[in-house]
């Protein structure tokens, strides 16, 4: 797995959690995923992890359109 840390220059993200905009640490994972019914196996893609700098809340989100 490659982990790429992106600057810490982006502006805030709404945050379910806090119910509000704030800071958000933003980093892009390529996680490789299997697929059961598939000897063909493996695909990998590209997911926008974020992280709440005020709670700690993180999401993925596939980014398959960057
Ligand atoms: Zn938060």
């Amino acid at each position: 797995m490659v982990t790429t840390a992106t600057t810490d220059s982006q502006p805030g993200e709404r945050c379910e959690n806090c119910n509000a905009m704030t800071p958000h640490h933003v980093t892009l994972e390529i996680i490789t995923e299997s697929e059961e019914d598939s000897n063909a196996a493996f695909s990998r893609e590209p997911y926008r992890v974020t992280e709440c700098q005020q709670c700690g809340t993180t999401s993925k989100q596939r980014a398959n359109n960057l």
